[in-house]
């Protein structure tokens, strides 16, 4: 089995057609939510996913972009721009978003647990730092967990349990290089597709292979370029946010 893990497309179709074409031929495309807000084209991007019956749980955006939750805890940017893209949705993509689960189980064995945020507060909760994502291996049962939100590519790692010092870990992981999946349970981010903030302006994205290096379960970060002026215009065209569309440039 091999998947594309996608996150944050934000309405940034360029760059989620760039990660698809790079993505190749694979069995089910697996999502992490933020499908929509920031970028210019989310009618379009819904379009890709359900063309592409996706797996696909639901971003904080994508519940603001439908009204199912206020703006009030957004950025004044990314508040006018979930105001644009409500006005934009078109009904049909709009009961989509709605619909969207915020927990779902995936892999081969069902061996990943597939959220936006964390496992605990699956549509906000953001795991930037080794302190949060320690508390949330306890939400959630499979020995991995796909997350999204943070826009950053990373791995946690918790030791296995007569591992000394038994210390969580902070893995960046490498471009191009398979990930292994072993006996250690991980919290792993792909990293955003529509708007990369690492300060790297290619597209983030992960390959799931059942059988990857040695017959064994991988994980791979690919990074992606797209044409990245060509959404910025798009950008403009719909009046967006000038810091929106300038962030692009620089991947933050
Ligand atoms: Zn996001």
């Amino acid at each position: 089995m091999r998947c594309a893990v996608i996150s944050d497309i934000h309405g940034n179709l360029d760059a989620l057609e760039a990660v698809l074409a790079d993505a190749g031929e694979v069995d089910q495309v697996w999502c992490l939510g933020d499908v929509v807000g920031y970028g210019p084209q989310p009618n379009e991007c819904i379009d890709v996913l359900r063309a592409r019956d996706a797996l696909c749980v639901a971003g904080n955006h994508d519940r603001a972009c439908t009204g199912a939750m206020d703006t009030a805890e957004f950025n004044p940017e990314a508040s006018e721009a979930a105001l644009w893209t409500r006005g934009q949705l078109t009904p049909e993509h709009q009961a989509y978003l709605k619909h969207l689960p915020e927990v779902l189980t995936a892999g081969a064995s069902s061996e990943f647990t597939i959220v936006h945020g964390s496992p605990r507060e699956p549509v906000w909760e953001y795991l930037t730092h080794v302190s949060a994502a320690r508390l949330n291996f306890e939400y959630f049962q499979t020995p991995y967990c796909l997350v999204g939100h943070t826009h950053v590519p990373l791995i946690f790692q918790k030791p296995l349990p007569d591992e000394r010092p038994p210390n969580y870990r902070t893995i960046v992981p490498a471009e191009d290089v398979p990930f292994p999946l072993e006996a250690h349970r991980l919290i792993i981010n792909p990293g955003s597709v529509g708007q990369p903030r690492d300060g790297n302006p290619a597209a983030a994205y992960m390959l799931y292979a059942s059988a990857g290096s040695g017959g064994r379960p991988t994980l791979t970060l690919r990074r992606v370029t797209y044409p990245v002026a060509a959404i910025q215009q798009k950008m403009r065209e719909a009046g967006l946010p000038a810091r929106l569309i300038t962030r692009l440039t620089y991947g933050w």
